[in-house]
């Protein structure tokens, strides 16, 4: 038996309440309906997991991430993290469409198996930096509370917002706008969560220009299995255009990149997995297509594990990692340090340097 040989994997639920409910075009959460992934190795070393399943996006409830997660912990529990490679096939092999449980599985290997490393999860994917900054996300609110909410984001230092849209185009422009009057120097960007047709998007698009306001890329215009729509739009506009539910593996990133149907990619642990994530960032690299990192409804503990995994690779263009600054309460401390909207990876000793409460 190896030291780092997995002794033990416990999955629990994880459930944390929002500080206000958090309404996108697929759909309105109130909490944090999560799993846990605590693993231990033959030496000691503990690594956390999470899984944060958002059924819009995933197909997954709490419910059938934690049976998934259990039916994963059965099938790599006496084998070895040191070839977490052939881990993942293995879970993959059958939890293939349980994205998130493969997810929080691959994020407590890699957490323990660094932390029996001693060596930062960042270094293990590059160390290409120790910073990362994220934007933060406004929901879809009425103008007058996404005005305030810009102010009090612009207050905390923050320097881009990301808008969700995707419903009315009216309220979505009015929205938009309030927010720009309400932080005028900060960035913008626009997530349409698959709300929109092809020409609803242009329109969209048009009308803020309209208005002077030119956000820096739009997500997702329109629903998932329209590529034909998602490069209509991106073939005609000049703003930078991003798959989010659309692009969920390296072949179908390569497809839709191969189309001309996007310009930036999103990239999310929670839709593939840490060994996919690293395909389709080699994907984007080669066709230079712009990187995007995001979340589904994450705590600090995948927030953090997000964020190392991007300052470890760099490169990436877009970061959407706000979900923690959402939470009522985290029952998570460490992994980074924040100021404003930078996360700062550098104090992490080992592993994802994530503790519980
Ligand atoms: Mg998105």
């Amino acid at each position: 038996m190896s030291r780092t040989s997995i002794r033990s994997v416990a999955v629990e639920p994880l459930n944390i309440p929002l500080l206000e409910p958090f309404t996108i075009a697929t759909g309105s959460v109130a909490a944090a309906n999560n799993v846990l992934v605590t693993l231990t190795l033959a030496d000691g070393s503990a690594g956390y997991g999470e899984c944060a399943p958002f059924s819009p996006s995933t197909g997954e409830t709490q419910e059938t991430a934690l049976a998934a997660a259990r039916g994963c912990a059965a099938l790599v529990e006496g084998k070895d993290a040191a070839h977490w490679r052939v881990l993942s096939k293995r879970m993959r092999s059958v939890y293939f469409s349980q994205s998130t449980a493969i997810a929080g599985m691959e994020m407590a290997l890699l957490d323990a198996l660094t932390r029996s490393y001693a060596m930062p999860l960042s270094i293990f994917f590059g160390g290409a930096s120790s910073e990362i900054e994220t934007d933060y996300s406004i929901p879809m609110v009425t103008p007058e509370h996404g005005y305030e909410l810009a102010k009090a984001a612009a207050a905390r230092g923050i320097t881009c917002l990301k808008v969700k849209v995707g419903g009315d185009i009216r309220e979505d422009v009015a929205r938009v706008e309030a927010i720009r009057e309400g932080a005028p120097g900060l960035g913008l960007t626009l997530d349409a969560n698959q709300g929109y047709t092809a020409s609803e998007a242009l329109l969209c698009l048009e009308a803020l220009d309209d208005r002077d306001i030119r956000p820096l890329m739009m997500e997702q215009p329109v629903h998932k299995e329209d590529y034909e729509g998602l490069r209509y739009v991106t073939q005609h506009t000049g703003i930078p255009i991003a798959a989010d539910e659309s692009a969920y593996s390296a072949a179908n990133v390569a497809h839709l990149i191969s189309m001309g149907a996007c310009n930036v990619v999103n990239i999310k642990l929670m839709k593939c997995g840490f060994v996919e994530a690293l395909d389709i960032a080699a994907v984007c690299r080669a066709t230079h297509t712009q990187l995007m990192i995001g979340a589904m409804m994450e705590s600090r503990l995948a927030t953090s594990a997000a964020a190392h995994f991007v300052a470890g690779l760099g490169g990436f263009r877009y970061i959407d990692l706000d979900t923690p600054m959402l939470l009522a309460d985290d029952p998570f401390k460490g992994g980074y340090e924040q100021r404003g909207g930078v996360y700062d990876v550098s104090g992490v000793v080992s592993g994802l340097g994530i503790e519980r409460r």
